[in-house]
């Protein structure tokens, strides 16, 4: 196995790492329901995309 020829250094194992952290997840208003989705995603609330419905209600049956 590959091994490296130095230890990383306290300081540059936390340079490594201040990318790491994780944002918020993006949440818009779905413009048909109200409801919270994520955006470019068919509504799980819905299912309309671009004014139409993409996939079926699971509630009407
Ligand atoms: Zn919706």
């Amino acid at each position: 196995m590959a091994t490296p020829k130095k230890k990383t250094s306290k300081s540059r194992r936390d340079m490594r790492r201040s990318h790491d952290a994780l944002g918020a997840n993006a949440y818009h208003e779905c413009p048909n329901c109200g409801e919270l989705k994520r955006p470019h995603n068919v509504c799980p609330s819905c299912g309309q995309y671009d004014k139409r419905e993409v996939v079926a209600k699971k509630a009407a049956e």
